[in-house]
């Protein structure tokens, strides 16, 4: 019987259908199209967090000068920041599973059935196809995985043009990870809740300019957003000349995590794997699938049973110190969407002041939880008082993140 059946062709579905393969297992796909079709999102990331891995290669571009931008200063980063290749990524990984025979089945999958020994998922078309352990990598609409339900989603919403500028709209060779400036908006705009801008030098006078809203519940509007982005723009005197691209992203931050005794098993946007307070997955993915996919291939070595398999999965992807940390994450969510502008300018550029281990082990989720819970006390003890007022606030309001982290 097949060992492990990977739903879904994204990032997170291609990259354990490799991870798994290459762990011995006898793995196969399912998606409404096939696993070559390009993955539509563009995707950032830090560039040692390629490094660690040795994956650099998969960067296509790569920036020295990153900033961001807050109401009165420019805080420069000192931390190289990158596109991913997806194209060459995705190529990587076709190459990867092509060794290990990795088949696709084309479908959408509507039901899945559970015995002790095995899993079926039946597709749209009829097609049963079953398998010891399913693997549920749909994305954040999980097309299987359970969680709670809830009506609290906040969610990260940009609206984006790739293209030409009558002149250039950030400095040259430059990232811009987030610019909070707002003098072009006028005094009612400004305290509704803020965007910023996210933005990059392409090369060849082509440039990415994202206006971003990090979270909120309900999400912020592309209609606003694309007005915004305008705004911003005519404030500088610069038009698009050449709209290549338009990016419209929209993904939840706060989905609830999902039950963790259930007999499928996530992986990505399907198993809560975003980053509550800062939208970012792509380097998770990649550090967190080699322990669920060994986790995966000792249980079933093993000859565990199915219920089993799926279990030790779960447990490798969120052990109980990675689940306090996430509630953590999810308390900082809270306050940032509680914060008003001025707020969130000073939280801002006391976050990025912080010593740069501190600040990048949080937006990456490397750090011990013993190392996030110092580099927050020494957020809070650093931030000034409106900053800190936001936060005890938040202990009032949002207690139940801290408590389930620590008791
Ligand atoms: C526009 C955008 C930009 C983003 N930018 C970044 C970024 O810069 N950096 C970062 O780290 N993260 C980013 N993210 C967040 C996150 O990394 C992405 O959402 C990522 O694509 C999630 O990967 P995934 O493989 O879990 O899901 P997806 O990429 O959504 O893939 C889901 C797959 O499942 C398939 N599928 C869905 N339903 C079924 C079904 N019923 N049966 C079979 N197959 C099914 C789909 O066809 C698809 O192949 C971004 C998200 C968006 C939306």
């Amino acid at each position: 019987m097949l060992d492990v059946l990977v739903i879904g062709a994204g990032p997170a579905g291609l990259f354990m259908a490799v991870t798994l393969g290459q762990a011995g297992l006898a793995v196969q796909g399912v998606a409404p199209h096939a696993p070559t079709r390009p993955w539509p999102n563009t995707y950032g990331i830090w560039a040692d967090e390629l490094e660690d891995l040795g994956l650099t290669q998969f960067l296509s571009h790569r920036w020295k000068d990153c900033v961001v931008h807050v109401r009165d200063r420019t805080l420069p980063l000192h931390r190289d920041y990158g596109l991913i290749d997806k194209d060459r990524l995705q190529s990587h990984w076709l190459d990867q599973m092509a060794q290990h025979h990795t088949h696709w089945h084309q479908g959408m999958v509507t039901q899945v059935d559970h015995t002790p020994t095995h899993s079926s998922v039946t597709l749209d078309g009829g097609e049963t196809l079953t398998a010891r352990l399913v693997l549920d990598a749909t994305g954040h609409q999980a097309a299987l995985v359970q969680r709670p339900a809830t009506d609290a989603i906040a969610y990260q919403a940009a609206y984006g043009i790739v293209g030409r500028f009558s002149s250039p709209p950030i400095q040259p060779n430059q990232m811009v990870l987030m610019d909070y400036r707002d003098d072009h908006l006028s005094a009612a705009e400004r305290r509704a809740p803020p965007t910023f801008l996210y933005a990059m030098d392409l090369g060849d006078n082509i440039y990415f300019m994202e206006e971003t809203s990090l979270a909120h519940h309900p999400a912020i509007s592309m209609d606003v957003l694309e007005r915004r982005l305008y705004q911003r723009l005519h404030h500088r005197g610069v038009q698009v000349t050449e709209k290549h691209h338009v990016e419209r992203c929209l993904f939840p931050m706060n989905l609830p995590l999902p039950r963790l005794d259930q007999p499928v098993v996530g992986f990505g946007g399907a198993a809560s794997m975003v980053h509550p307070a800062s939208g970012y997955m792509f380097g998770a993915l990649l550090r967190r699938g080699p322990a669920m996919a060994e986790a995966i291939a000792h249980s079933i070595k093993a000859n565990s049973t199915s219920t089993q398999v799926a279990q030790a999965a779960w447990q490798a992807l969120w052990p109980q110190q990675r689940l306090r940390k996430h509630y953590l994450y999810r308390f900082g969510l809270e306050n940032l969407m509680a914060f008003d502008a001025p707020q969130l300018n000073q939280f801002f550029k006391t976050f990025f002041s912080l010593d740069t281990p501190d600040w990048s082990g949080f937006l990456a989720d490397t750090m011990t939880l013993p190392e996030l819970v110092r580099a927050m006390l020494g957020l809070f003890s650093q931030a000034p008082n409106p900053v800190r007022w936001g936060l005890m606030r938040s202990v009032a309001t949002h207690g139940q993140w801290l408590k389930q982290a620590f008791f």
